[in-house]
């Protein structure tokens, strides 16, 4: 058989290492056939609860509940924890859209927007008065920006009347998030945790509960019909969901982060760092090539975003050869950048291999 594509892709992404092992012991223990209500069931549900609260810092007192993708749960936060008004930070296709979610969905949504390539530190955002929920997004995968997680922090700790979402979909668990003071985070699975699509992670605290609460039950508002949080907060506490879930994918996210944790997220972050740097020194030093993002601090440590003099096309095609699946610029970027993923599992040989093969073009 011909060697396999390595993907360097920002999702769907290179799989986890282990990948078919689990997939065979989810098989081995029929997964696609237990009942959701089973007692094997919500140990499957536990144990994935568990290990992602150890992994990310979630106290206690958080849920995380199941969806079915990321983009599921921007429509879940408006609908559950704003009454009128939205701000969002917007400097890329990803943050828009949660925007624009906010907006389909009637709500006075602000923005502060900056073009793609730029980021936000905290000194500079303005945010609007009656704004109830801040979204900030975390990792921006279509420019390759990271907000910070102290300017975060900071946005939050003055802004302690509102609640603050963050997008970590294409970076957890690299972020050190506080989840003192996030009061909402969330990811999909097909990211820097190497599984396949179809699942979406949502973390929430109490005080979003009672914020739909509010909205439901004083003021008799429409907090939507599918999956309000409050419906799956309560079941999530019993280690349950409203509907059928994804079983297979919950039994891989715990397999995942329970090898995560014994690794210990401090050495991956340790290693994600090392191989971002490898990454864009490669390319602050490759002619034809330069960093997207100016602002080093502001640099993406899972999705490089580089600018080609060429057209990416004809990079990616010379790579497509050599079964190393790079990604294109995102929109309206596709022909003048390529962007490289840098999950946990796209190994440090596997950037060697790649930056080697790119150090030949
Ligand atoms: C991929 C991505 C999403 C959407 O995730 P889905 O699982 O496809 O819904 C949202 N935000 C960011 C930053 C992403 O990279």
């Amino acid at each position: 058989m011909a060697r396999k594509q390595i993907f360097y892709t920002a999702g769907p992404a290179e799989l986890y290492q282990k990948f078919e092992e689990y997939l065979q012991e989810a098989v081995d223990n029929q997964l696609g056939s237990i009942s959701h209500r089973s007692g094997q069931f919500k140990k499957i549900y536990q144990h994935t609860d568990e290990q992602l609260r150890t992994l990310l810092n979630i106290p206690a007192e958080n849920a995380i509940m199941f969806t079915g993708s990321a983009s599921e749960i921007w429509e879940r936060i408006i609908l559950n924890c704003v009454e009128l008004e939205s701000f969002h930070l917007v400097n890329g296709s990803f943050s828009k859209k949660f925007y624009q979610y906010a907006a389909a969905l009637g709500r006075h949504a602000h923005k502060m927007e900056k073009p793609m390539g730029e980021g936000f530190t905290y000194g500079e955002i303005e945010v609007p008065e009656y704004a109830e929920l801040i979204a900030t997004t975390q990792n921006e995968t279509s420019s390759g920006v990271q907000m910070r997680e102290a300017d975060i922090h900071k946005l939050k700790r003055s802004n302690s009347d509102k609640l603050i979402a963050v997008d970590m979909v294409s970076s957890a668990p690299i972020p050190d998030l506080d989840f003192k003071l996030v009061d909402t985070a969330f990811f999909s699975v097909q990211k820097s945790f190497g599984l396949p699509a179809g699942l979406g992670v949502w973390i929430a605290n109490e005080a979003c509960l009672e914020k739909a609460n509010k909205l439901k039950n004083e003021k008799g508002l429409s907090i939507g019909a599918h999956h309000t949080l409050p419906e799956l907060w309560s079941q999530s506490k019993e280690y349950q969901t409203p509907a059928t879930p994804n079983v297979m994918e919950i039994f891989l996210l715990g397999k995942v982060a329970e090898d995560m944790n014994k690794t210990g997220i401090d050495a991956i972050r340790k290693e994600t760092d090392r191989k971002a740097k490898l990454i864009y020194n490669f390319f602050e030093n490759k002619q034809g090539y330069s960093v997207s993002v100016q602002k080093e601090a502001l640099r993406s440590r899972t999705v490089a975003v580089i600018d080609t003099e060429a057209p990416s096309s004809e990079i990616i095609n010379v790579l497509k050869e050599k079964n190393l699946i790079v990604g294109a610029g995102y929109g309206p970027k596709k022909l003048s950048q390529i962007r490289i993923s840098n999950f946990v599992a796209n190994s440090s040989e596997q950037i060697e291999l790649l930056l080697a093969e790119m150090d030949k073009i």
